[in-house]
Parts: structure tokens; C-alpha cells; sequence
């Protein structure tokens, strides 16, 4: 059996392998842009990506693809075969730095929000070289940045790697002043994903979840999440087995995948991989996706990546752990030693508390979603309302840091930035606080808003570019201070005053917390529609404007594609809920009745018996039935009502507040009907035999 360091990241075109393959001088200069984030020289790439192919078809690969991420939320490629003909009609084997470094689409079907009209449609991809080049099925796949031919970004790599650009300017500005030379830094990431497995052959049987990814029917079962059985709970055999599949999968790609277990939720898993640079983290959570349901399909088994794929039961999310590292691998987020390592790691905590606060809006745009509502707030993820978790002990320093007092009732002088020794803080190994959006937890922040289906990298943008900000005013402010020292302790003291509201170390999913985030005028966007508007504000323009991360233009095409989105994703489960109940739910409640009408009549007949059972099924049956028959007439009209609108936050808006609450009414009764209905009449499984079926 092969071991897995001899068969972690084969099919990766990684360090390891061009160090090996590639000429030193190409290999050198090939570290340095991967390092600084540019371009190579065309002379370079065509080196690299001859050493690319023949490694590629040594591996068996006969294709190559540029790897996108448009906005559509899943990956896109479009394979070319490295063939390339020779007189005598023979082929050989091409590829070309022209063909690595730039590829032209027609993938004028992608959505643009309007920024590519169609006589322009084509857009380019561009390599990026940050991320290493993998195989995957016989296809040499290079990851790539989307562009249009205005060079406006039409996918999610784009901005990702320019907000990393953006907070690696401003903290390479900070640790100067710290008198630390460096030409870049970057963020890291690690993202824990949380999934469903479900059995092929009960989902096949789901139209609901075959067309929404979520139930959008379902009476309770019996038995819930209530014994916390799940949670952590041994893994069963099948399960087992496709973890063990996937994680092959993954390492062969390189992607670190570290942890597994079950979560919540009955057949509720989580993987957390090991943290690594953002925009790889992002690449490899994309593939994790996309094999995590691969694999599942070989093993008879669906993966459900939705937010809430079953009410009543918890939903799934991605935690977003993340962080600065230095490129020689110092954590910026680790308290340190000595009161100056301190003071840094202080200010750097300061420039996330204020990012958070002043940018509360775009954090909670970066995880909207149609599927993400249904979580956020919903007693089993935070809630919509942005805040900051910084444990106990940080938070009694920072309060003695804005009071001038000491934070150790035994030492009594006054807490000084780059004086004191910051005492150890035990690490938040516990995950203590699993209520809050965003947790300090020992050396890294945790954001747990995401939702499980989504890209990582609106969160991140969001969060990159908003910490690059306060660096920014930072150094602004200290850059050129007669005393270094003082400054930096007025600046830290002057940003918990601002900022300490979005600190709240209690419980998130209290109410009563809802009502104390309003009276500190914490914003509580609790829908998509809610907060969209907020990402074209002037405010937002100008903040990603000034880091270059998104023009006015990108950002206003980005909001007409998550509106569109949110709009195309509810009348979808619109139609497909009207589809169950007229051609599914409706004639087996009616079946169901016959039989037992029938029953009764025949009954009676022969003995006089009352027939108790039947008589009140069928009564109340056929009420529900009336219900549901005139609701869904009533909801089409109203489907139908909303097409003649035009203005997209408007139809949006229609969606939420006519559209959800009218499909809630209708599953209500749905769901009531298929409690009373005997199993071997309703046309779809339960959730029982969802939940509990994969052993
Ligand atoms: P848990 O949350 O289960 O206690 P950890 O906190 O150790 O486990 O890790 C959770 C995730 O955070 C992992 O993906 C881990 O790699 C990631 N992580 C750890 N350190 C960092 C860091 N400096 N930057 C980004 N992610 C990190
Ligand atoms: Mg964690």
C-alpha cells in the first residue's frame, strides 16, 4: 500500500516538482512572482509550461484547461488537447507559455451584471501562478483569474487576489514601523466545511432535493438532533469509507485535509483542512466541493452542500479561520513575547475589532445568500447581527488599556502598550464561545457566518479589504510620529473607545442580545435583500475603490448578480414546490382519502361501526387538501404577479416578503398532511429516511 507522503500532492505541478523539473534561473524567477504576486515574463512561462506538459503527460493527462470561478459560485473550465499537427498528418504534443499564461473564452453565458455587452462578450483568463497547476481526470488544469476584455473582473479569484495585494501593502507599511523590512505578507485561511450525506436512492426519489438542494416538505421525525448522539459521534462504516475515498481524492491534490467528524446533525459531517494562503484555501475549498460529491456519488451516497437542506435540523456552514503570516511564517495574529512584540500584535488585533465595526454591512453581504438565511439567526448559527468574540482575558486588557487601569488587580500599574508583557491568554481550544460571527480564538480569528455552499472569497474580500483600511489609517497616522510609542498606545486606546460595541463575549443566540446589538446601533441586516443595497453605497464604493479591489462599475454589476441570484434561486424552489403539490402531494392525499372513505363506507355497511380513525383522517385530510389546493392557486398568481416587475431590489424584496412566507404557509400543511397520511401512500421519503438511513 502506498503511503501518503509518497502519494500527498502527485497530482500537483507544486514546488517540489518544479524545483526538480524546471531550469534554476526559470525556477527562481518562478518562486519570486509566486512570492511578490506578478506576472511572469512570457520567455519564463514558456519554459514552465513546457516542463508543465511533459510532467502532465507523463501523469496520463492529454488535455489542459484554464480553471475559472465565475460568478455563478461553482468552478468552469473548458479543455483543450495539447495536440497539435505535423506534416504527414501526425500529431505532437504542445503547450505553449501564450497558452498558459492567457486563455480566451467565449463564455459570454457567464453572468457580468451587465459589464460585458454582448459584442464584447469574450472575457480572458489570466494564470495565476500563486496557485499551482493540478491534474485531475487526464486535464492539466491551471488556475486562473476572469476577466473582461476591459480588464473588469467577471469572477471571484480576481478580487481575491487583489484584496490580498491590498492588505499586504498597508501591513508591510505597519511592520516597518515596527522596523521590520518586508515586501509582502498574506493572509491565511482555513476553512471548515460542514455537509450532509444522504443515500442516492431516497434523494433521487426527492424533487425538491434534486432541484433546490434543500426539502422544501417534510413533517418532523420522531427523533431530531435532541440527544446530541451525533455530534462527534463514531463514524459509521459507510460514512467511513467515503471519508477515507475523499481524503485520498484530496491529497493527491494536495489539499490538506486534516480533520473529520460528525457534526449536530443526524448524517451532519464536517472537514476542516490545515490552513494555508487565502486564495489557495479558496481553490482547494472550490475542488473540496466539487470531489466531496464526486466521491459521495461512488459510494451510492449525495453530499448535500445547502445551508439547510432540512428544517428543523441544524443548518451547515464554513467557519473562515484566518490570519496574517509574514512570508518567513510569523503568525501577526500570535501575541508574542516581549511588550513590542505586543504592542504589534495589539494593533493588529485593533486594525481586525475596528475593520469589523466600520464594515459590519459588507461582512454580512460576503456571506448573503437565499440558503444563508435560512441560518443566520436562527438559533444554530450566529446571528445576523455582526460581533466580535475576544474571550475573557483580551477583553479585561483592552478595558485596561481605554481606562488607564491595571489589568492584573495584583499589579497595580497602569496597562502601557509596548511596555507591559501581555500575560498568556489560554488559546480558545474549546471553541467556547460557538455563538458569536466572529471569535478571537488564541492566534486567529474565526468568521462563522458563511454559508457551506458559497466561495470563500466574498468573505474574504470583504474582510481583507476592510482590515487593509484600518492598517491603512494606521500608518497614515503613525508614519512619521516624533513619539512612536505614545502614538501607537493613544491609537490602540482611541480604537477600543470607537469600537468597543462590536465587542460582545455573551451569548449569541440569546434575544435578548438582538435587542442590546440595536441599542449599541449594531446593524441587523437579516436577509439578502436586506443588505445588498448596502454594497453600492458610497461608503463601500469608496473603500473598495481606494484599495483597487472594485471599481464602482464591478461593484454594481456584483449586486445585480446577487439579486438576480437570490431572485432565480427562490422561483426555482417556487416551481418546483408548485410541481410537488400538484403532480405528487395533492393526488396521494387524495388517493389516501379514497381509501380510507372507501374503507368507512364498507365498514359501516357490514357492522354499523363509527370508524373513528377514518372519519377524522379523512376530515381533516380533506380540509388540509381545500387549504393547500386554494394557497397554491393563490401562490401562482402571485409568481405570475411579480414578473411585471422590472426593477431587481424591488423583485427581490417580493420574493422575500411574498414568495418565502407563502411557501411556509404551504409546507405547513404539506407537512401536517404527510403526518396523518399512511408511509406507503406519500409519494416521497421522510425525513426520517433521510437522516437516518446511511449506516
Ligand atoms: P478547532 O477550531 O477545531 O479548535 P483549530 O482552531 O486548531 O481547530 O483549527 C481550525 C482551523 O483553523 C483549521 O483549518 C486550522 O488549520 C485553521 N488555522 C489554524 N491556525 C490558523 C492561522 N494562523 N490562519 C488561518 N487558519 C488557521
Ligand atoms: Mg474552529
Amino acid at each position: 500500500m502506498r503511503s501518503v507522503p509518497d502519494y500527498f500532492g502527485c497530482m500537483v505541478f507544486d514546488d517540489k516538482t518544479m524545483k526538480s523539473r524546471l531550469p534554476k534561473e526559470t525556477y527562481k524567477a518562478m518562486k519570486k512572482a509566486i512570492q511578490d504576486n506578478k506576472r511572469l515574463d512570457l520567455s519564463v512561462a514558456n519554459v514552465v509550461a513546457n516542463a508543465m506538459k511533459d510532467w502532465a503527460i507523463e501523469k496520463g493527462a492529454t488535455h489542459y484547461t484554464h480553471w475559472f470561478q465565475p460568478m455563478t459560485g461553482i468552478t468552469a473550465e473548458k479543455h483543450d488537447s495539447f495536440i497539435s499537427p505535423t506534416e504527414g498528418g501526425n500529431v505532437i504534443m504542445e503547450f505553449s507559455g501564450k497558452e498558459l499564461v492567457k486563455g480566451e473564452s467565449d463564455a459570454s453565458s457567464f453572468p457580468s451584471g451587465g459589464l460585458r455587452a454582448t459584442f464584447e462578450a469574450r472575457g480572458y483568463t489570466a494564470w495565476d501562478p500563486t496557485s499551482y497547476a493540478f491534474i485531475k481526470e487526464g486535464v492539466l488544469y491551471i488556475p486562473t483569474a476572469f476577466c473582461s476584455y476591459g480588464g473588469e473582473a467577471l469572477d471571484k479569484k480576481t478580487p481575491l487576489l487583489r484584496s490580498m495585494e491590498a492588505i499586504s501593502k498597508q501591513t508591510v507599511r505597519i511592520m516597518k514601523l515596527f522596523g521590520q523590512e518586508m515586501t509582502a505578507v498574506k493572509t491565511t485561511v482555513g476553512p471548515e466545511q460542514e455537509y450532509f450525506l444522504v443515500d442516492k436512492e431516497m434523494y433521487d426519489k426527492r424533487k425538491d432535493l434534486r432541484y433546490t438542494g434543500r426539502t422544501l416538505f417534510g413533517a418532523r421525525p420522531p427523533k431530531g438532533q435532541e440527544m446530541d448522539d451525533h455530534y462527534f459521534g463514531s463514524i459509521k462504516p459507510r460514512v467511513a469509507a467515503y471519508m477515507k475515498d475523499l481524503d485520498e481524492e484530496l491529497w493527491q491534490l494536495g489539499i490538506l485535509a486534516k480533520t473529520e467528524h460528525n457534526e449536530g446533525a443526524p448524517a451532519q459531517h464536517e472537514l476542516a483542512p490545515i490552513f494555508t494562503t487565502t486564495n489557495i484555501a479558496a481553490d482547494h475549498n472550490q475542488l473540496t466541493m466539487e470531489i466531496m460529491q464526486k466521491v459521495a456519488r461512488k459510494h451510492g451516497l449525495v453530499c448535500l452542500l445547502h445551508e439547510k437542506p432540512f428544517k428543523g435540523v441544524n443548518g451547515s456552514g464554513k467557519h473562515n479561520n484566518w490570519s496574517i503570516q509574514t512570508n518567513s511564517g510569523v503568525n501577526l495574529l500570535e501575541p508574542g513575547e516581549t511588550p513590542y512584540e505586543n504592542a504589534q500584535f495589539l494593533l493588529f488585533l485593533c486594525a481586525v475589532i475596528k475593520a469589523v465595526d466600520n464594515y459590519q454591512d459588507l461582512l454580512r453581504i460576503s456571506v448573503a445568500s437565499a440558503g444563508n438565511d435560512h441560518r443566520l439567526g436562527a438559533h444554530e448559527a450566529p446571528p445576523a447581527v455582526v460581533s466580535m468574540f475576544l474571550g475573557d482575558e483580551l477583553n479585561d486588557i483592552l478595558e485596561a488599556i481605554e481606562n488607564d487601569t491595571a489589568y492584573d488587580a495584583k499589579e497595580a500599574v497602569q496597562m502601557k502598550v509596548g511596555v507591559h508583557v501581555l500575560p498568556r491568554f489560554p488559546k480558545d481550544t474549546t471553541d467556547r464561545n460557538r455563538t458569536s460571527p466572529f471569535a478571537f480564538t488564541g492566534n486567529k480569528f474565526e468568521f462563522r457566518m458563511l454559508g457551506s455552499a458559497s466561495s470563500i472569497s466574498s468573505a474574504n474580500i470583504a474582510l481583507n479589504t476592510a482590515v487593509a483600511e484600518s492598517l491603512k489609517s494606521y500608518a497614515d497616522r503613525l508614519e512619521n510620529v516624533e513619539n512612536f510609542e505614545e502614538a501607537l498606545h493613544a491609537l490602540i486606546k482611541k480604537t477600543i473607545k470607537d469600537h468597543k460595541r462590536i465587542i460582545f463575549n455573551g451569548n449569541g443566540y440569546d434575544d435578548e442580545w438582538i435587542k442590546e446589538a440595536e441599542k449599541r446601533g449594531l446593524s441587523n441586516l437579516k436577509t439578502t435583500p436586506d443588505c445588498l443595497p448596502a454594497l453600492i453605497s458610497e461608503k463601500s464604493v469608496e473603500l473598495f475603490a481606494n484599495h483597487k479591489v472594485f471599481t464602482r462599475e464591478e461593484l454594481e454589476a456584483r449586486y445585480e448578480i446577487y439579486l438576480e441570484n437570490y431572485c432565480k434561486t427562490i422561483n426555482i424552489e417556487a416551481l418546483t414546490m408548485i410541481d410537488m403539490v400538484r403532480k405528487d402531494i395533492l393526488p396521494a392525499i387524495s388517493a389516501y382519502i379514497g381509501v380510507l372513505s372507501g374503507n368507512a363506507l364498507a365498514v359501516k355497511s357490514a357492522c354499523g361501526a363509527s370508524c373513528t380513525y377514518e372519519m377524522a383522517t379523512v376530515g381533516r385530510l380533506s380540509e388540509l387538501s381545500d387549504s393547500i389546493c386554494k394557497k397554491i392557486s393563490e401562490f401562482e398568481a402571485t409568481l405570475d404577479n411579480i414578473k411585471a416587475y422590472s426593477d431587481k431590489l424591488e423583485i427581490a424584496t417580493m420574493y422575500k416578503d411574498l414568495i418565502i412566507p407563502a411557501m411556509e404557509s404551504i409546507r405547513a400543511d404539506v407537512d401536517e398532511a404527510e403526518s396523518m397520511t399512511s408511509a406507503k401512500y406519500w409519494p416521497y421519503p421522510s425525513y426520517g429516511d433521510l437522516l437516518f438511513s446511511v449506516q
